[in-house]
């Protein structure tokens, strides 16, 4: 699957699980990806592979667990990788050229959801991530 930033210096591939989504609405998402909620596909860290633009990352720590990393050009916001288990990977859909055919399958911290937009998919809610996903950090 291929994906990449606003500004085009930065396209990866990768190899997305079970082509799962998930729509994330914790607050670090929601403040990083400057939107109501992020949608994420997971995928395994040892499928990643540039194409160009990989040292334009920026990695930025915004938990003991996990790496946000975005465009240091455009500011898009691509991946997340967890520090613990390094072949944990999520990416933004919308960061994935040629729209590809996956609907999100569960809202991940839910609880914390903004008032002011709430999804109308009718997806099972989870207070954090979705158990079969959370396994993975
Ligand atoms: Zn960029
Ligand atoms: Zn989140």
């Amino acid at each position: 699957m291929l994906a990449r930033c606003l500004c085009k210096a930065i396209e990866f591939e990768f190899e997305p699980k079970n082509n799962t989504a998930i729509n994330c609405h914790c607050s670090m998402c929601r403040q990083s990806h400057g939107a109501a909620y992020a949608t994420q596909l997971f995928a395994s860290k040892a499928s990643l592979r540039f194409i160009q633009g990989q040292e334009k990352l920026t990695e930025y720590p915004s938990s003991p667990m996990g790496l946000r990393v975005f465009c240091s050009v455009c500011g898009s916001r691509l991946m997340n990788y967890a520090k613990a288990h390094s072949d944990y990977m999520s990416v933004a859909l919308a960061a994935v050229v040629d729209a590809p055919n996956i609907q999100p399958s569960a809202n991940a911290f839910y609880a914390g959801r903004v008032q002011w937009c709430d999804p109308t998919q009718n997806l099972t809610h989870y207070d954090a991530l979705p158990d079969d996903i959370g396994k993975y950090l």
